[in-house]
């Protein structure tokens, strides 16, 4: 079910003053709460909403979120990829003036609490780009397309329909803050009509619903230096979401994720692979052909080669972004059985067992002292 307008909840009007909005929410409370509503099931729901809503416009931020992108603005919930992090992230400050309103006016300020200023920078935002290990090691630049709120065609980014303007703010003459007597102290506080922004929006434009704002995407290009790894991050600094009301942009981060590679694993700078060589090469030894990142290199196998031995090749890893040294290529050799065999391959090997077996020892020493130490086992 769509979530029902806050001043509708309330039965204000949009531009109704702090005074009545707390009115209208003590009003409804009253009304539902469900300790004096034991037999209406309804009234609790009555009650949440009305709490929420008064939560919502009774600060002076909030409200303006609100007010500019509805309850995307407002939602942690809401699906607006995040962007909107940066009104969370004038919290601080915001905080550390509400202290001092709430205990002047005792508690409930209402608009005050939404600080002297509503010039916010805009929200960091976080990319997620995946690259080849290849375009890891050499660096590489790719182009990119994000999320952006960008200048409304329709209204020029004024907020007010086609034809109108905004109007100067009523209440504070265009200045953005009021002053309040209170005591001995003269306050001025964020003008709770326009929040702050010294206009009065009466005819909102219908394509940004008098953000002055819509969502569209940009392209950026993006250079990635040779050696990146998993999870290392670059920053596009300014290319976050726009401040509000001309506050700084956020930064954009640009975080690596490599794809799995068909031959290598990378571990830090050092490259690893797998080498399987055929029975014979192991036994008599020979050279192969192995893969490297710059291309194709020989590997001299020694005779007598067993499975599980590592073969270092220097300098054939990557060189890391931040250290000048290159990493290694391990390669790790795998002897393959052979297998589909023809009768006369099987005869061959026939033969060359029967060869061995009168002096396991010099042969197949391995198996000949496991194959001890079995006997002793089970003498024992
Ligand atoms: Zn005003
Ligand atoms: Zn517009």
């Amino acid at each position: 079910m769509a979530k029902r307008d806050f001043y509708d909840v309330l039965g204000v009007n949009r531009d109704a003053s702090d005074d009545e909005i707390k009115k209208a929410y003590r009003k409804l409370a009253m009304k539902y709460h469900p300790d004096r509503n034991p037999d209406n099931p309804k009234a609790e729901e009555h009650f949440k909403e009305a709490k929420e809503a008064y939560e919502i416009l009774s600060d002076g931020q909030k409200r303006a979120a609100y007010d500019q992108y509805g309850h995307a603005g407002v939602d942690p919930q809401a699906g607006m990829g995040g962007g909107f992090g940066g009104f969370g992230g004038a919290g601080g400050f915001s905080d550390a003036f509400g202290g001092i309103f709430d205990e002047i006016f005792g508690g409930g300020g209402g608009g005050a609490r939404g600080g002297r200023s509503n010039v916010y920078r805009g929200a960091d935002l976080r990319y997620n780009l995946e690259i080849t290990l290849e375009q890891a090691a050499f660096g590489t630049e790719t182009k990119i397309r994000i999320p952006t709120m960008e200048v409304c065609e329709s209204c020029k980014g004024s907020g007010a329909k086609a034809g109108t303007q905004p109007k100067t703010c009523p209440t504070c003459q265009g200045s953005g803050q009021v002053r309040l007597q209170q005591g001995f102290f003269s306050i001025q506080q964020t003008c709770p009509k326009c929040h702050g922004t010294g206009k009065f929006i009466a005819d909102p434009c219908g394509s940004c619903h008098g953000a002055g704002r819509v969502k569209q995407h940009k392209t950026l290009a993006v250079k990635i230096p040779a050696g990146v790894d998993e999870g290392d991050r670059i920053r596009l600094s300014g290319e976050g979401e726009h401040g509000v009301n001309g506050g700084p942009s956020g930064d954009l981060y640009v975080q690596i994720h490599l794809k799995p590679h068909a031959v290598f694993q990378r571990d830090g700078n050092d490259l690893h692979c797998e080498m399987p060589i055929s029975f014979t090469t192991a036994a008599l030894g020979g050279e192969i052909e192995i893969p490297t990142l710059d291309g194709a290199a020989n590997l001299k196998i020694p005779g007598e080669t067993q499975s599980g031995k590592v073969f270092r090749l220097r300098g054939k890893g990557i060189k890391g972004v931040r250290s000048h040294a290159h990493g290694d290529l391990l390669c790790h050799v795998v002897v393959e059985t052979p297998v589909n065999l023809t009768e006369r391959q099987k005869e061959l090997l026939r033969e060359l067992e029967e060869s061995s077996s009168g002096d396991a020892e010099r042969h197949n020493p391995r198996a000949k002292s496991w194959m001890d130490k079995v006997k002793e086992f089970f003498a024992g």
